[in-house]
């Protein structure tokens, strides 16, 4: 695969990454947390329309309790109560206090007025344990249309749903909200997996979750369900006219009594008691005012593609243009669920947010990096571009002198037909050692950029030692330096033969370059595993550690070796450190000022498998 297509599967790599780690964030209870807190903040940001209540509350609020007599004496007010709406013929009522007998005489004149009250409903609670139903005593049962329950699902401290079946056992119940609601339209329930279907209405609560429904409370702007407390009632007893055509909730709502008391998504600061909410989920459901959750399906496809458009941006554009389109996909992620919340589908926020979040930065910071790496990139090729003409300007002239020279000499002088032939030759030679070496030089440049493959040959060690040692020798007795090849091991080398051929020579020069004149070059190798160690030792100027750590940069010379009238230019042994990588070695140095110097080249012998190295850049 090219270079772009390993970096475009990369960076899509990345942000699938990132929209997975986005998605499981939010997923966690913080994300849920955060998504609740949303959605009550959209419960405020946003009101419907207000509507025409089709319920009403019976209050046992605290004036009621101190006027009769506490938590015992209110079932008998309660009773009169019933029995003053009565006339006004309510649709229903639904009665949500636990009616557990206390005395005789309040339960007769309760049982009577359940008696006298058509389309009742009871409610009954889930025993502490689970394992069964508090129900109304069966004298005040046999009077109830229905016993619904009310148990409001605890996402405490906001009571945000409800949900419609509860079940001890095998034993189910309906909620009291939705039997009012069936038993108020002589309607029977209908189930479905999704949903519930009743008169008509058609309830989006699904089996898998006890069919809970979110309430939609009525808006602040509405203020509360019209409630009419019993002391309101005893005092006024043509209140009673409010309760005509409506489905009524009785239950205590006094702060000492109530047991079960929410704050809803408005969080008002007097929390709600159970009976409003039930009053509340009725209305959900007789104006049809559902907040269904959005499908999951929807969810993630909303969230794969924000993370394309984001990829794509910072693939497409750059600067201000790219930071302006971000913003643009956050402002989507952000806004869309408020939108969906206008339109009654609940639309969780955290996915969106982050998923927007986390792939804007990831696709910013990809392509920051990779438009640097880009830059870093063009500059070192840009530096090795110089590098290189330096080097063939350095390393031609002395062959191209020789060629000028010869030639000139050729044309100025008559020339015995035996000096011209030499001079020809060595024209010849001289010519053809540039052309090696332009060979060379582009074959090492190609190397070290990772472009070329290189030579796979068996070669005689001892045979390319002393090629070299013969081409350098004549270096070597301009200084009276003696070259002693040593024992060397009989094995095979492997790999680009001239490339090696001209890492030894180089060391070879440089032995002799930086001794001085009577001393004597040592070349020895031996086996070590399935390695081969090939040394080149002097007695020359040597180097202290931190020189050693440098003469392998392109370019570097010791100062002693400047002064010792040497030329050089300081790029020899870069090459052949990138030639010996590139054949899956590596060199040692061992040198000490004035001490000479042994550099020893550790390289796989013919037998072993080369590890392809990596491309150096
Ligand atoms: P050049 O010899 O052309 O300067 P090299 O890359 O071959 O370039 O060597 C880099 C530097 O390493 C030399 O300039 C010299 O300072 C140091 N060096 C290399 N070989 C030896 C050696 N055998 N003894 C002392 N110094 C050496």
């Amino acid at each position: 695969m090219s270079r772009a297509g390993r970096q475009r599967l990369a960076y899509a790599g990345f942000l699938a990454l990132a929209f997975m780690i986005a998605l499981t964030a939010s997923w966690t209870q913080l994300g849920t947390q955060i998504d609740n807190y949303v959605y009550d903040w959209m419960f405020r940001l946003y009101s419907p329309q207000p509507w025409q209540t089709q319920s009403i509350v019976l209050a046992i609020d605290e004036p009621s309790l101190s006027a009769f007599g506490g938590r015992l004496g209110f079932r008998k007010a309660l009773a009169k109560g019933l029995e003053r709406i009565a006339v006004a013929h309510p649709r229903a009522v639904a009665v949500d206090v636990i009616v557990a007998d206390v005395d005789a005489e309040s339960d007769r004149a309760l049982e009577a007025a359940f008696r006298d009250t058509p389309n009742l409903i009871l409610p009954c609670d889930l025993l502490k344990d689970d394992s069964g139903w508090d129900d109304p005593l069966p004298r005040f049962r046999r009077w109830a249309a229905a016993v619904g329950h009310v148990h409001v699902e605890l996402e405490a401290p906001v009571g945000r749903s409800i949900p419609l079946e509860k079940a001890a056992g095998r034993d189910r119940r309906w909620a009291l909200a939705l039997e009012a609601f069936r038993v108020a339209q002589n309607s029977v329930i209908v189930e479905s997996p999704r949903e519930l279907e009743v008169a008509g209405v058609t309830i989006p609560a699904t089996r898998a979750t006890s069919r809970l429904m979110r309430i939609r409370y009525v808006p602040p702007a509405m203020e509360r369900i019209p409630t009419v407390s019993l002391k309101q009632l005893e005092d006024h007893p043509e209140l009673w006219r409010q309760f005509s055509g409506k489905v009524v909730f009785a239950g205590v709502t006094a702060q000492t009594e109530v047991r079960d008391r929410w704050l809803t998504p408005y969080l008002s600061p007097m929390p709600m008691p159970g009976v409003e909410m039930h009053a509340n989920t009725f209305e959900t459901i007789a104006q049809h005012r559902f907040l269904t959750d959005a499908p999951a399906w929807s969810v993630v496809t909303f969230c794969l593609l924000l993370v394309a458009v984001a990829g794509s941006i910072f693939t497409w554009l750059s600067g201000w243009k790219a930071n302006l389109a971000a913003v643009g996909v956050l402002g989507a992620a952000h806004i869309v669920p408020y939108i969906a919340f206008t339109h009654s589908t609940v639309f969780p926020f955290s996915p969106g947010v982050s998923t927007a979040w986390f792939s804007i930065v990831t696709a910013a910071a990809w392509q920051h990096f990779v438009v640097r790496g880009r830059l870093v990139r063009s500059e070192t090729e840009r530096t090795r571009y110089q590098q290189a003409m330096h080097f063939v300007t350095h390393e031609m002239r002395t062959p191209l002198t020789a060629i000028q020279g010869s030639s000139e000499m050729m044309t100025r002088y008559s020339l015995t037909d035996e000096k011209r032939n030499q001079i020809a030759q060595l024209i010849n030679s001289e010519s053809k050692r540039l052309g090696r070496m332009i060979e060379m030089f582009l074959n090492v440049e190609r190397l070290s950029a990772g472009e070329m493959q290189l030579k796979h040959e068996n070669f005689g060690l001892r045979e390319v030692l002393e090629t070299c040692v013969e081409r350098a020798r004549p270096l070597a007795d301009r200084k009276q330096i003696q070259i002693v090849m040593e024992e060397l091991p009989g094995e095979a080398l492997a790999g680009d033969r001239e490339l090696m051929e001209y890492a030894f020579f180089n060391l070879l020069t440089n032995a002799i370059k930086y001794s001085p004149s009577k001393t004597e070059v040592r070349v020895f190798g031996e086996r070590e595993a399935d390695r081969l160690r090939i040394s080149v030792q002097d007695q020359g100027i040597g180097m202290d550690r931190k020189e050693v750590r440098k003469i392998f940069q392109k370019f570097y010379r010791t100062k002693r070796a400047e002064q010792s009238g040497e030329t050089g230019t300081g790029i020899g042994l870069s090459i052949v450190e990138q030639i010996v990588l590139q054949h899956g070695g590596k060199i040692e140095v061992a040198s000490a000022p004035g001490k000479g110097s042994c550099f020893t080249l550790i390289l796989p012998g013919a037998g072993a498998t080369v590890p392809r190295p990596l491309a150096a850049n």
